[in-house]
């Protein structure tokens, strides 16, 4: 397509000109040779544009969601993910905690993606968590450590022994189940309760869809999948610590 320049505009101000942000684009290309999309771009330039190639390496990580992610927030870190997430948080507020923390911005915003100082982001198509957390999994192929990590606050787990979490447990609880963790951050304790069921479910999902675009057995190094789920399940009924 015809694209119009005043002869300072650069290759990736061009691109995102016709609405798609840089993080959904892979190489761009002029005369088959590779260009920064910094560069300026010059008149009668023909301009290729390929399609972004999964999964996608990032430096670290780390996650950062905006304010309508929540239910995925809570998806990804019963995988382990290390995923910030507020229910309140203005635009800049994202975009600084991913510079500052190197983390990859997941949005709905194409907008937000736009800002030049991300140091990595990504649309999040998809409009069901389930869907939105295989599309991130498979976009990324991120390490899994399921279940060791608050699901309410993104803190670490540690395993509690049932003595140590006893005042914070209905007398049911305290005599139904005998493994027990507890939020480094929040002091939420958790336990293999009603929910286990449905979050061995949501691993699977997710190892599989992980693995469906990795026949070639990259990242198949045992990092992913849910042997830490066979003794410990996260739930969500997890008892408020303070
Ligand atoms: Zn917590």
């Amino acid at each position: 397509m015809p694209l119009g320049s005043d002869g300072t505009a650069t290759v990736g101000h061009l691109v995102e000109s016709t609405g798609v942000p840089l993080t959904e684009v892979g190489e761009l290309r002029i005369g088959g040779v590779r260009v920064d999309p910094r560069r300026t771009a010059g008149a009668g330039d023909v301009l290729d544009v390929l399609p972004a190639t999964w999964p996608q390496r990032v430096a670290h990580e780390r996650f950062v969601l905006d304010v309508h992610l929540g239910a995925l927030a809570r998806r990804m870190r019963l995988l382990g993910l290390d995923t910030a997430y507020r229910t309140h948080a203005e635009d800049p507020e994202l975009v600084a905690q991913a510079v500052a923390e190197d983390r990859v911005l997941l949005t709905r915003d194409r907008g937000l993606l736009r800002r030049r100082a991300l140091p990595a982001g990504a649309l999040v198509r998809a409009d069901r968590p389930d869907d939105q957390l295989a599309e991130v999994v498979r976009r990324f192929a991120p390490a899994f450590a399921p279940f060791t990590r608050c699901p309410a606050c993104n803190g670490l787990l540690v395993p509690a022994a049932p003595e140590a979490v006893a005042d914070r447990l209905e007398p049911g609880t305290r005599r139904s189940y005998v493994e027990f963790s507890r939020c480094l951050e929040c002091g939420r304790v958790y336990w293999r309760g009603a929910h286990a069921a449905r979050l061995d479910a949501l691993v699977a999902a997710a190892t599989a869809s992980a693995l469906k675009d990795q026949g070639s057995g990259e990242r198949r190094d045992g990092r992913i999948g849910g042997s830490r789920g066979a003794s410990f399940g996260g739930s969500p009924g997890g008892i408020r610590g303070r």
